[in-house]
């Protein structure tokens, strides 16, 4: 089967998998809507010719009569049907968008995170997210609009063959130019479409820089609004200018178009008024003709139309299949293994590991392990590959060499959301949730039992509770600055917050990346000084820079360019005088506590 086939077989799935009961009632309403129009034509010419009749002879008034109520029934129907066919096709798109943004969701939350390094999958996603929730049922209504309107079109050109052949022709031929129209120019907005996409991120971009809210104070304070202003400006004229381009030269095409048919009525009118003056024709048939032309030339219209219509569909549904079908990579391999509470440790073993597009190493021959229990902490400069190590661990990469296990097992074989439930993870970009403040720390484990006992155990230990406690409506106000009635926090408050949510995940192995880099002196005094007992035993990877925090660790593990540079508790590695007694000297030296032994 060809490519655009398949597209259109599994656009119709879609469509009809997500409202069965819709989509059938449209097909059978678009069906009635077809033998509609023709029905109310036959009758407006046996109306005509019995007036004309009655008129001359003088009888038949009851049979008129009885044409009159046919004509208001028809007409009655046909506009009732409109308006159940609107309502029908209306509820079906609704259940077909909710479908659509369901798979697309889902699909983007499986997706691996490695895609999310490519530019082309955010165009990718882009399009398809802008295509998905209405395409499929253009294909659908494309698809009866073409069958309704060939039926249509057939029972019209049965009217005028009964006149003469060549009108048919004529009906044929005049819409030639503007089918060639709408098929040349899908093409070409697709194309233009597609090639644009990165341009509308652009736009989009800036114009979130200019309105959205974290922007907004560095936007003020080094007043870059103009700025932003020109480049979204010349990032939206981009676009718009050449679309503006391709319309104007589609429109100007159309009016052509448009004479021809225009030319072709003029030639249709001259020919049965003729045939009417000389009496071929009554005045009924006459008014039957000309309005079957009329109603030929829109199902003609709407049929090639349709036809295009399917086309363009069937460019465009090509993007939400092809995020649609985006493989993942990041699942259990075969034999699988189940994940369990940590019994002895993590392994890391010669992990090597780069980024798409990135020339050298972000990690390179990376050995350690971490012992159930331990506290084991990283340390080195900014852009070792510290972060990038915690991303590998809780696999959200794999990486291109190398293996990690866990209790023995290489995490490959482990089904990556079972892993993922043994970690709980302050990240350096934590999240903030535009919900209450309860929900914040809730969200560390939404399965968990007694949480609101727990929540308000994990919030008194990253220090946050008395906080939430002040606010007005207490644990269920919702923070941030989104939602009505909602209250913003500070920096540092919002990292409790994500601390708190980590420490209620009740997952063995805790990561905390730069966890108190936002708290106050005190805050992180008292966090440290009680550490253990703050993670309650868990095996934990910490990472911070300001090196007292990490002192007490049962072992520091120095990362610099990718690579373990040393490795030792804090003694031993003050003594080998190497990277980390110099960057522990010279953070000591700053607050005149150095300890050089
Ligand atoms: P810091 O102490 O500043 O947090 P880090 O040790 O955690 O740094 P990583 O964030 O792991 O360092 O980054 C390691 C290297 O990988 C850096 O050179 C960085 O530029 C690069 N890098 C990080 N994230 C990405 C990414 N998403 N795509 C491409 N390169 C990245």
């Amino acid at each position: 089967m060809n490519k655009k086939a398949r597209l259109f077989r599994d656009s119709l799935g879609l469509v009809w998998k997500s409202a069965p009961g819709w989509a059938a009632a449209n097909i059978l309403i678009s069906l009635l809507q077809s033998f509609l129009p023709l029905a109310l034509i036959f009758l407006i010419r046996l109306l005509i010719d019995r007036i004309t009749e009655t008129v001359s002879a003088g009888s038949g008034i009851p049979e008129i009569i009885g044409l009159i109520i046919a004509v208001v029934v028809i007409y009655f129907l046909d506009e009732v049907s409109t308006g159940a066919g609107n309502y029908i096709r209306r509820n079906q798109s609704i259940k077909l968008e909710s479908y659509m943004f369901g798979l697309l969701h889902s699909k983007s939350v499986r997706l691996d995170l490695i895609n999310f390094e490519h530019p082309a999958y955010y165009d990718c996603l882009s399009r398809a997210t802008s295509e998905a929730p209405w395409r499929p049922n253009s294909i659908l209504n494309n698809i009866i609009s073409m069958f309704r309107g060939a039926v249509s079109l057939l029972l019209m050109a049965g009217v005028l063959f009964s006149l003469h052949w060549g009108l048919v022709v004529l009906l044929l031929a005049v819409n030639v130019p503007g089918i060639w129209l709408r098929l040349h120019f899908a093409d070409i907005l697709y194309n233009f479409q597609r090639s644009r996409t990165p341009d509308a991120r652009k736009s989009a971009y800036f114009s979130w820089l200019l309105t959205g809210d974290r922007p907004s104070r560095e936007l003020r304070l080094f007043g870059t609004g103009n700025y932003f202003i020109s480049l979204f400006k010349t990032a939206f004229a981009r676009q718009k200018e050449e679309e503006l381009r391709i319309i104007r030269k589609r429109t100007l095409i159309g009016i052509l178009s448009d004479t021809v048919k225009a030319l072709a009525l003029l030639l249709l009118l001259v020919y049965v008024t003729g045939r009417a003056a000389s009496g071929n024709l009554t005045l009924g048939q006459m008014a039957m003709f000309i309005l079957a032309f009329r109603q030929g030339m829109s199902y003609i219209r709407d049929l090639f139309g349709s036809l295009a219509g399917l086309y363009e569909d069937s460019l465009f549904i090509g993007d939400t299949f092809e995020f649609l079908n985006l493989k993942e990579s990041i699942k259990a391999a075969e034999p699988q293994m189940p994940a369990s509470i940590l019994r002895t440790g993590l392994e890391v073993r010669d992990l090597s590991f780069t980024y798409p597009g990135n020339t050298s190493h972000t990690l390179k021959n990376v050995s350690f392990t971490v012992g159930r229990g331990e506290i084991v902490a990283l340390a080195g400069p900014n852009g070792a590959g510290k972060s990038t190590l915690v991303r590998l661990i809780t696999r959200l990469y794999d990486p291109d060499s190398g293996v990690i296990r866990y209790d023995g097992t290489d995490i490959r074989n482990i089904d990556p959301d079972a892993y993922r439930k043994m970690f709980s993870v302050v990240f350096q970009d934590f999240m903030l949730y535009n919900m209450s403040a309860g929900e914040n720390i809730r969200i560390g484990d939404l399965e968990a039992a007694d949480a609101e006992t727990r929540i308000r155990k994990a919030a008194a230990v990253s220090h946050v509770h008395d906080m939430i406690n002040n606010l007005p409506a207490g644990y269920d106000t919702v923070i941030g600055n989104l939602f009505d009635d909602s209250r913003e926090l500070s920096w540092g408050e919002w990292q409790k917050l994500a601390l708190a949510r980590a420490l209620f995940r009740n997952a063995p192995v805790l990561i905390l990346d730069e966890p108190v880099s936002a708290l106050d002196s005190d805050t992180e005094y008292e966090i440290f000084s009680r550490f253990r007992e703050v993670v309650r035993g868990r095996t934990t990877i910490l990472i911070s820079h300001r090196l007292t925090n990490i002192s007490f660790a049962d072992r520091i593990i120095v990362i610099s360019n990718g690579e373990i540079s040393e490795t030792g508790t804090h003694d031993e590695l003050m003594k080998a005088r190497g990277i980390y007694h110099r960057m522990y000297t010279r953070q000591a030296s700053r607050f005149g506590e150095c300890s050089n032994p």
